[in-house]
């Protein structure tokens, strides 16, 4: 349930509300707007008619049900977008934030020439696997901590920020002490133990969609993050499993429109994982921003068919400048206001 305070309430008329809500068994979550302040009561067994009874107190202008399953993600609680600040970088704002970096650091020159290359080319943020959740368990797995000290190495050389995945629990803490942002793989969307733990920390989460998780499910895992105390919360569309077997995967970009339509997190797009083709990462990238992206993010590698991991979707760095260059045409103009931020 929503409780929406009206533009005059008090501080004091404020806090009683909050007090009122966990009186009766609900967690109160407060989002202060620029003119009135919105508090949700979420969670289970508590009692809803207490809430609904708040409507008569001080300072108070209605009480409302949340229309949907996801509460703390959609724009009834929080009517303006998040902006989620990676290290200064700011995912959700006006600009498109362009991410970029190898799918896995293979080694210190890998990943600090990929790294000075993107920084070029114009990417804000720097992305890299030290820890990769791989199909066979004979392929390579990531040079762990390693390569967690040459990407702190890669961010002081470029001032990049770093996001990298987190796989488990056990990794939290280190993988904090060295990245910017922590992603949550595909794989994990649903490791609701991971989940828990990571609304627990100080870092922005990159939160991929599971390769079969529908729109509702991929929301309610990002719910587990808000819920747990954690709102710096980025959804990524990576792309899903279908029939067609032309591309690695289906990029959804109505999931990318609908996340927008549905909730105020900011969505990146990732076009690697959702082709699996270097040659359509340009084409799906624009579609992607025009339908309201806030970030992309793009797999490059020095040479692709080097790569220890996904080189058929990597671009290397001359194609990954002439992506670049593609997006910056005027696409947002053209297009008039951003999609899907002013539903109601
Ligand atoms: C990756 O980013 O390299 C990755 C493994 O992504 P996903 O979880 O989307 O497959
Ligand atoms: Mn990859």
């Amino acid at each position: 349930m929503i409780v929406n305070m009206s533009d005059a309430a008090t501080e004091q008329q404020i806090d009683h509300v909050i007090q009122r809500i966990r009186e009766a068994g609900f967690q109160p979550h407060v989002t202060r707007g620029t003119e009135r302040t919105i508090v949700a009561a979420v969670g289970s067994g508590g009692r809803r008619h207490e809430i609904e009874a708040l409507s008569v107190a001080p300072g108070v202008d209605n009480v409302v049900a949340i229309a949907q399953p996801f509460k703390l993600v959609s724009w009834q609680t929080r009517p303006q977008p998040t902006i989620v600040d990676v290290a200064g970088v700011r995912i959700g704002g006006p600009d498109v934030v362009v991410i970029a970096g190898p799918c896995s650091v293979e080694s210190r020159e890998q990943l600090l020439e990929t790294a000075q290359g993107v920084k070029r080319a114009g990417a804000a943020m720097l992305r890299g696997g030290a820890y990769k959740p791989r199909t066979s368990p004979y392929e390579f797995q990531g040079l762990g901590i390693e390569a967690l000290k040459i990407l702190r190495e890669a961010r002081e050389l470029t001032g990049l920020p770093v996001v990298t995945e987190v796989m488990s629990t056990e990794d939290v803490d280190l993988i904090c002490e060295y990245a910017d942002m922590l992603q949550v793989g595909a794989r994990n969307m649903q490791n609701f133990a991971l989940l828990r733990r990571l609304a627990t920390v100080k870092k922005p989460i990159l939160l991929k969609r599971g390769p079969s998780a529908t729109v509702k499910e991929w929301l309610l895992a990002a719910e587990y993050l808000l819920s747990g105390g954690n709102d710096q919360v980025a959804l990524c569309e990576r792309g899903i499993k279908t029939f067609e077997t032309g591309t690695r995967n289906t990029f959804d970009l109505s999931a990318v429109a609908l996340a927008k339509e549905l909730s105020h997190l900011p969505v990146v797009a990732d076009p690697s994982h959702g082709t699996g083709k270097q040659s359509l990462i340009g084409a799906v990238s624009r579609a992607a921003i025009a339908v309201g992206a806030d970030a992309i993010i793009v797999e490059v590698h020095r040479c692709p068919e080097r790569a220890l991991s996904d080189g058929p979707q990597s671009l290397d760095l001359p194609q990954f400048e002439r992506v670049m260059r593609g997006l910056s045409q005027p696409l947002r103009p053209v297009l008039g206001s951003r999609p899907g931020q002013a539903c109601t």
